[in-house]
This record gives C-alpha cells, sequence and structure tokens, in this order.
C-alpha cells in the first residue's frame, strides 16, 4: 500500500515535469487521470508501446514517442475516460 502511494508520488511528480517540457515545446502527450483509471488494462494491451500496467495503474511510458497519426484514437480506447493528452 505504501509502496504504491510512492509510486503514485513519484510518477505524479515526473508526470507534472514532463508536461511543463510538453507544454513549452508545444507537443501533446497522453496523461492519465488516476482518479478515473480503473486498471482494465486495455490502453497497455491496444498501446503497449505508450502505456504499460504497474500493480491496478496505468503507467505512461515512452510518453515523448507520441504521434497522433501512429497513435489514433489514444483518448477513446479508455472505456473510463481517464486518458487525455495535453
Ligand atoms: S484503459 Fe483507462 S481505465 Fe483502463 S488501464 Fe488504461 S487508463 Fe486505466
Amino acid at each position: 500500500m505504501y509502496r504504491d502511494g510512492l509510486c503514485a508520488s513519484i510518477y505524479y511528480v515526473w508526470m507534472v515535469n514532463i508536461k511543463l517540457i510538453a507544454r513549452e515545446w508545444n507537443i501533446l502527450i497522453p496523461y492519465i487521470d488516476y482518479g478515473l483509471c480503473e486498471g482494465c488494462g486495455a490502453c497497455a494491451e491496444v498501446f503497449p508501446d505508450l502505456f504499460e500496467m504497474r500493480g491496478e495503474k496505468a503507467w505512461v511510458i515512452n510518453a515523448g514517442s507520441f504521434d497522433q497519426e501512429k497513435h489514433p484514437d489514444i483518448v477513446q480506447v479508455c472505456p473510463f475516460g481517464a486518458i487525455t493528452l495535453g
């Protein structure tokens, strides 16, 4: 339980930094809202180069490799609306 909380905190800080860099460079990258993610694994199954399951939640991996043409429907793949682009 503590480990999951620590990992989520580290991930959050990492994603905030990535978000700032993406904003600075004017690029879009995918984000996961952990208040909405139910851990179904659909994102990791459809886009294994961008998401992987860690415990009960999905993580964005290789966010910098996101390409809207190469990864269409990335937002729609999540049945819980947890994935956004920003
Ligand atoms: S598809 Fe959505 S709910 Fe399912 S693991 Fe991915 S982010 Fe979480």
